[in-house]
This record gives structure tokens, C-alpha cells and sequence, in this order.
């Protein structure tokens, strides 16, 4: 297991390396490495409170680990200010798991993909036709960027949401359970569209779910996190043929609703 490097070799868009992240005096992360390359998707599993969202959250430079070190195209992301900083953070995005939390109630759907066009430095005059563009390309009828989030359903807003991340052009997009709050239709159809938006756009993905049914649809790579520490790593197809450990067994057949290996 070469939990730092990519399957590629290539250098590492992102790059996480041994790192620790305590609250309150309790480890939430005990020396996780990982690495995600341009163009692929890292798929991140493991139950509920195993450190994904602080893993995600140190990733986007959200938090500063307490040991270790966070690299994304070679810098710290904590640390990312002024111009070059905002231009770097335009390249690492970021999709929530409740994107009724995560978008201003008072701004339309259109609104909230314009704000980030305006920090990516689109013209105002091209901004309509930017977010109308973005709206097509997730799926979304360009008509619906009038409406108001309370106006749209779980499926739209989480493709709001992808729209907003690619407004600005990403590399990288940390994805957060990002279809944990859809019912199964929907989801696949998310996933479909991340899946398509990948191939026409080279963007990577960190994608996060406790479900290994969900990561397996698209991730190319899978970690098992368990308890704050990197459980198993492998190409996907390899962890859902042959998983080394119970916990990943037993994820699985959470996922499958049977047993994994006949
Ligand atoms: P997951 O996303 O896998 O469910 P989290 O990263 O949210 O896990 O949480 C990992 C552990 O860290 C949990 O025990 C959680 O309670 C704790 N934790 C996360 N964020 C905070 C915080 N801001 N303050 C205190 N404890 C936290
Ligand atoms: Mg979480």
C-alpha cells in the first residue's frame, strides 16, 4: 500500500500527508495520507464520524491539521490569501452534502452561480450567459436560475451546487456525501452527471460517502478511513472484489445488502 502517491505517478494535485487533527484532546485524524491526481476520482469511505468531512474540511484549507501537511498544486491551502491565493482557491471547489444549507435562501439559483463567476472574474455583461451555460451542462432547464432555493428540489439544488463548483473552473472538487440527502433515483442520475462532467471537463474529484455502493459508481481509487486512520486503499474495482479487512467487508455488504464475497 503507497498510501501518497496517485495510481498514475504523477504528481498529486492534492497531496495529504500524515496528518493528525485533534478536537478537544481526541484524535479526529491520526496520520492519513492520500493523494488525488488531476482527472481522477479518490472515492472516501467509512462510517459516520471516521474523520471524512474533517478530511474534507482540511483539503479545502477550512481547518490547519495539527501535525502533518495539506498540499493542493503544491501549497498549503490554509494559507492560500491575496491574489494568487484566490486564483488557486478559483481551482479547488467544494459540494456540500445539504446545499439548502449551503446556498443563501435570499439569492436565486442564478445568483449563486453569478457570485462565483464574479470571483472567478467574469464580466458582468457575460455573467447571464455563464450561468445559463453552467445550468445546461448540470442538467438544469436555464429558466430555473430565477428560482429561489426554497423553490427547487433536493436533486436541483445539488446540481446548483455542481454548478457553482464548476463556475469557477476547478481542478479539484471535494465532494461531501454529496448525494446522501437524495432518494436512489436521483442520486444515480447525480452521480451520472459528476461521472460525465469529469470526462468532458479532466476535473478530479475527492468524493466522500459512507455508502461504498455510491464511490464505487465513479471513484477510481477507494481509501477506507476507520476511526480517524487509513484502513485499505486500492483501485476500486480491487477493494470491491477482494476487500482486505471485515470493517470494508461489512461496509460493502451495507451496500449491497448481502454478503460481499460469496
Ligand atoms: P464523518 O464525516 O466521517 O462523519 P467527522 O469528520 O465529521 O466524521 O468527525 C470525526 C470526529 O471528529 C467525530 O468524532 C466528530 O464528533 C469530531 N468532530 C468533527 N468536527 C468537530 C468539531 N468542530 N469539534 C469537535 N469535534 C468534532
Ligand atoms: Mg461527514
Amino acid at each position: 500500500m503507497t498510501p501518497s502517491t496517485t495510481a498514475s505517478g504523477s504528481t498529486p494535485l492534492l497531496q495529504v500527508d500524515k496528518v493528525t487533527k485533534n478536537f478537544r484532546g481526541r484524535p479526529a485524524l491520526q496520520e492519513v495520507s492520500l493523494a488525488v491526481a488531476a482527472g481522477e476520482t479518490l472515492g472516501l469511505v467509512g462510517e459516520s464520524g471516521s474523520g471524512k468531512s474533517t478530511l474534507a474540511r482540511l483539503a479545502l484549507g477550512l481547518l490547519a491539521p495539527d501535525a502533518g501537511t495539506v498540499r493542493f498544486a503544491g501549497q498549503d491551502p490554509y494559507r492560500l490569501r491575496g491574489r494568487t491565493g484566490r486564483s488557486l482557491r478559483a481551482r479547488l471547489q467544494f459540494v456540500p452534502q445539504h446545499p439548502r444549507g449551503s446556498l443563501n435562501p435570499a439569492l436565486r439559483a442564478g445568483e449563486a452561480v453569478a457570485f462565483a463567476l464574479r470571483l472567478h472574474g467574469t464580466p458582468r455583461r457575460e455573467r447571464p450567459e455563464a450561468v445559463a451555460a453552467l445550468f445546461r451542462q448540470v442538467g438544469l432547464e436555464p429558466g430555473l436560475a430565477r428560482r429561489f432555493p426554497r423553490e427547487l428540489s433536493g436533486g436541483q439544488l445539488q446540481r446548483v451546487a455542481v454548478a457553482r463548483a464548476l463556475a469557477t473552473g476547478p481542478d479539484l472538487v471535494v465532494c461531501d456525501e454529496p448525494t446522501s440527502a437524495l432518494d436512489r433515483t436521483v442520486q444515480a442520475r447525480l452521480l451520472d452527471l459528476l461521472t460525465g462532467l469529469q470526462e468532458s471537463t479532466g476535473v478530479a474529484y475527492l468524493f466522500i460517502s459512507h455508502d461504498l455502493a455510491v464511490v464505487r459508481h465513479l471513484a477510481h481509487r477507494v481509501l477506507v478511513l476507520r476511526r480517524g486512520r487509513v484502513l485499505e486503499e486500492g483501485p476500486a474495482a480491487e477493494l470491491w472484489e477482494a476487500p482486505a479487512h471485515p470493517y470494508t467487508r461489512a461496509l460493502l455488504e451495507a451496500a449491497t445488502g448481502g454478503p460481499a464475497t460469496p
